[in-house]
């Protein structure tokens, strides 16, 4: 993103005191001087706050929080530390980040702030608050019929994506988004969340609008790349590399029959995926 102070940070356009960097995250020194050793964790992508990031960067990022957190205890001499998130409410960087407060036993710092109390009835709230995602048991060779689409509003730019999973007369959604993204990518990582949602090998019919994807499996491309060490025909390479892997993984954990449907007709879930993808987008832009 093009104003913001993180990624000025990470492009090195602006100075900052290194803590810890990999290929996906950097940690560096808060500039505000409040609490020594103050570390604020963030991923080398911009994305706005863990509303939105994928889950795969949350998990680099929350490893580097922990990796820092060991380092500022076993070796720095701290007792302990607190880490803190700012996601929509009270960020003033929408960069997600980590904030490591290293802390001291009698340093009498109140991270945790002091709330006023509410009175209400915990199951109440409980009932209220619990995910009541429908649970699919699929036993083995089951079969499943897996609805997706992507979209994005700009090539780059927001993208999201929708799947539909029909399982035993049961249905259950799933849909992301992501900044600064392409077409192509959100319609393979429809596929992708779609098989992740199934937890055990199954026969699954999968339903696209996407060429691309399609006929990546269909007219064997991907076995092509593969041979080829991941270069395309014209000795390029591969675009969109982590995603064909990550949907590799899941395609061979199931017996899966590609059907390349027509996008934007009277294809009922088709549409429906397609308007879980916008649903995204528009939640990106708000
Ligand atoms: P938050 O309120 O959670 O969005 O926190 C943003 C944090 O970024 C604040 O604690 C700021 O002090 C810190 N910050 C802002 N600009 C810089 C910078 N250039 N280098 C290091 N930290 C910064
Ligand atoms: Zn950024």
């Amino acid at each position: 993103m093009q104003d913001c102070i993180f990624c000025k940070i990470i492009k090195g356009e602006i100075p900052c005191y290194k803590i810890y960097e990999d290929d996906y995250v950097l940690a560096f020194l808060d500039i505000a001087k409040d609490v020594y050793g103050h570390i604020l964790v963030l991923p080398k992508t911009h994305c706005k706050n863990i509303l939105h990031v994928e889950e795969k960067t949350l998990n680099r990022v929350i490893s580097a929080v922990k990796k820092i957190s060991n380092h500022l205890v076993d070796n720095c001499g701290f007792d302990g530390v607190n880490i803190l998130n700012n996601s929509e409410k009270g960020a003033l960087v929408k960069h997600l980040h980590f904030h490591i407060i290293p802390r001291h036993d009698e340093d009498g710092l109140k991270v945790f702030p002091e709330f006023s109390g509410v009175d209400c009835d915990l199951g109440e709230v409980c009932e209220k608050l619990k995910i009541k995602e429908e649970v699919i048991d699929i036993v083995p060779t089951q079969k499943v019929v897996l609805y997706t689409d992507g979209a994005c509003s700009g090539n780059p730019g927001l993208g999201g994506f929708g799947a539909i999973l029909l399982h035993n007369g049961k249905q259950k959604i799933v849909s992301g988004g992501e900044e600064n993204t392409t077409n192509n990518r959100m319609e393979l990582m429809a596929v992708i969340r779609g098989l992740e949602a199934i937890k055990i090998p199954c026969e699954v019919d999968i339903y696209s609008d996407s060429a691309y994807v399609v006929n990546a499996f269909l007219q064997n491309w991907i076995g092509s790349w593969q041979a080829k060490g991941w270069k395309t025909a014209g000795g390029g390479d591969v675009l969109n590399i982590d995603l064909w892997k990550r949907l590799l993984i899941q395609v061979n954990k199931h017996k899966v029959s590609w059907h390349k449907v027509k996008g934007h007709a009277d294809n009922e879930l088709n549409n429906a995926c397609d308007e879980l993808a916008r649903k995204e987008i528009d939640k990106l832009r708000n």
